[in-house]
């Protein structure tokens, strides 16, 4: 069958030697606790909620807490109601961290990037387990699968579930969770990581009853007309083109987000539609998210690397095409000036 023919090409990092840690962890009835990042994306949340219905159809006990909130574009998520977070129950959150058998780890590959779950988890005695997608992990856990080359977590759980034969504990729920991480993080199959594999995992779940218009309606099509305004308003007020068009950046201050009445979430995307100007190599979204904090989101085409640069200049990490960062410490207008100079010397390097 076509699963068995798909479960034949899942990421190699499902080999035989982590795929027999997994089902001995998984032995013995063990409470299961399982993470992502801070500020949980599409990907970070599709994958535990994910993998939480798989093992909870197998019949284990598992629980999803996360650092703090997403975005609520994500809210329609079955069971995303049942999600726990450190910024809201610090407690109960850190007691259910001490008191796991397992911790799954998805969607990070170092401790810093799980937020207020940090210190819970690098305390906690339990058997840790990393399955992500970004490059350089740190060595924090017992049992890694981190594939840089995939274009999502969500797709490693779909390929564990192949690759270990659960693929038949894999509910519409489940799938209407993964195929969300699987879009978001290819930025709707757009990405070079995107292969053939990818579309066949998709293939699979649209087998199994995945409604897949309904997750883009709700995830893409339901924002709120102050979010559409704003993102308007940076576009057409806040956008700075550079280096011959090659650079765009936008900058958005705190009383910018105040007027549109922001929430968290609303300027998702907004980055990609900078990138998404002809002749753009490099974009670049500013977001003054407290006084003193700039957060920034980088994207580019082809083979620039955002990566390196959010690395080496913005506190920040992610992928070749798509990254993030921080400047502390300073105003916007600093920050600004900052990011001025990080650009000219950039240019200058690839000159
Ligand atoms: P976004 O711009 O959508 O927030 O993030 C793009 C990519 O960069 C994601 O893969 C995300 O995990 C990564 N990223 C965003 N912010 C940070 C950060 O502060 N530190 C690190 N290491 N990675 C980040
Ligand atoms: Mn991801």
């Amino acid at each position: 069958t076509s699963v068995e023919n798909l479960s034949r090409r899942v990421s190699a990092h499902w080999n035989d030697a982590t795929l027999q840690s997994m089902e001995e962890l998984l032995q013995g009835n063990p409470s299961i606790v399982i993470t992502a990042h801070r500020s949980p994306d599409g990907d970070a949340v599709g994958s535990t909620l994910g993998l939480y219905h798989l093992l909870t159809a197998m019949k284990l006990r598992a629980s999803v807490v996360l650092p703090d909130r997403f975005a609520p574009f994500l809210d329609w998520m079955p069971s995303s109601e049942s999600i726990a977070f450190h910024s809201e129950a610090s407690e109960a959150v850190e007691n259910l961290v001490a008191g796991a058998d397992v911790i799954f780890c998805l969607d990070y590959n170092s401790l810093d990037r799980a937020g207020l779950l940090s210190g819970s988890i690098e305390k906690s005695g339990a058997k840790k387990v990393m399955i992500d997608h970004h490059r350089e992990p740190d060595s924090f856990v017992d049992v890694m699968v981190s594939d840089p080359t995939c274009g999502s977590t969500c797709e490693l759980v779909c390929d564990w579930a192949l690759a270990s034969g659960h693929w038949g504990d894999m509910s519409i729920a489940a799938a209407q969770c993964l195929y969300t991480g699987i879009v978001t993080d290819t930025g709707s199959f757009r990405f070079p990581s995107v292969s053939s594999h990818t579309h066949g995992v998709v293939s699979a779940l649209l087998d199994l009853g995945l409604k897949h218009s309904e997750v883009h309606e709700s995830t893409f099509d339901d924002q709120s007309l102050s979010r559409v305004q704003l993102q308007g308003f940076a576009m057409s007020e806040r956008l700075k083109i550079w280096k011959d068009g090659g650079v765009g950046v936008v900058a958005l201050h705190l009383n910018d987000l105040e007027r549109f009445n922001y929430e968290s979430g609303d300027t998702e995307g907004l980055v990609n539609r900078i990138l998404g100007i002809r002749g753009i190599r490099m974009a670049i979204f500013m977001k003054e998210s407290e006084p003193g904090k700039v957060k920034l989101s980088l994207r580019s085409k082809g083979s620039v690397d955002v990566q390196a640069l959010a690395v080496a200049n913005f506190s920040g990490g992610g992928h070749t095409n798509a990254a993030g960062g921080v400047l502390r410490g300073m105003s916007l207008a600093e920050a600004k000036t900052k990011v001025v100079s990080v650009i000219d010397a950039w240019v200058s390097s690839e000159a």
